[in-house]
């Protein structure tokens, strides 16, 4: 569904991301781990084209997502991303976050829209909140209403940036619940993480990144009980 070929990113004459290749197929989940600035969050980012690729392509359904007649408003609805820092709209109530996609870029009718989030918002236990604002949530909910509000779009992929790392560890498994019954009903996701159990347990695939590169990848399984490479050990060690 999502294929990434030869992919280069520079900032100035820093090279972030140095010739990336990796393919997500229908139903996956594949996560990237890897030490901070390794280049993880770049690399989400030019998935869904929050910044645009140095040199290389990125396809989706088999086309190019960089050329100049690529409709960028249909394909980002279609790949969503769960941010860290949630990214929510704080005069909107919960939700009001989770109509506002759905009405302004799939101008689904408010009734339609506001059905699809109830249900969204039921499925990652907010019901009791669609009338709060996101000031009066803990990190915990505001991530699950951060989570409803994408799978509200009813997207194809669904990235996720390190979505729990921004929040206290008792709030973390309720997202990670949230996130894991995602996966069992075959979203296909793309997920940065530090949780390591996590991953290991919900991946078809893992990408270990080192500055810049795919210095390793291979099943949950492989990476985890027995990575090959020596920087991967190591990277692992501290998390084990
Ligand atoms: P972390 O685990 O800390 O989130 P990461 O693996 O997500 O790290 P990135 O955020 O992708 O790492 O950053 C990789 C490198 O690219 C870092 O050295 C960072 O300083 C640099 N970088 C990222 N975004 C920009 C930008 N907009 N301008 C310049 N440099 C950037
Ligand atoms: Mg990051």
């Amino acid at each position: 569904i999502i294929t990434v070929e030869h992919l280069e990113k520079t900032f100035g004459d820093h090279r972030v991301l140095k010739d990336i290749n990796l393919e997500v197929n229908h139903g996956e989940v594949l996560s990237i781990i890897g030490a901070s600035g390794s280049g993880k969050s770049t690399l989400l980012r030019c998935i869904n084209l929050l910044e645009h690729p140095t040199n290389g392509d990125i396809k989706f359904h088999q086309q190019s997502i960089l050329t100049s007649d690529f409709d960028l408003t249909d394909y980002q609805a279609k790949v969503g991303m769960v941010f860290q820092s949630f990214n929510l709209f704080n005069n909107l109530n919960v939700l009001e976050n989770c109509m506002i996609g759905q009405t302004t870029v799939l101008k689904r009718d408010p009734a339609q829209a506001k059905k699809v989030a109830l249900e969204q918002l039921d499925k990652v236990a907010m019901s009791p909140y669609v009338n709060a604002k996101p000031a009066q949530l803990s990190g915990g909910q505001k991530q699950r209403v951060g989570i409803a509000r994408a799978v509200s779009m009813n997207p194809e992929v669904l990235l996720f940036d390190e979505p729990t790392s921004a929040l206290d560890p008792e709030m973390v498994d309720d997202v990670l619940d949230s996130m894991r019954a995602l996966a069992h009903t075959g979203l296909t996701m793309i997920l940065v993480t530090h949780e390591m159990a996590f991953a290991r347990d919900i991946s078809d695939h893992v990408v270990f990144m080192d500055q810049g590169v795919i210095a390793e990848e291979g099943s949950a399984e492989a990476i985890f009980t027995n990575p090959q490479k020596e920087r991967t050990q190591t990277f692992l060690k501290r998390y084990l």
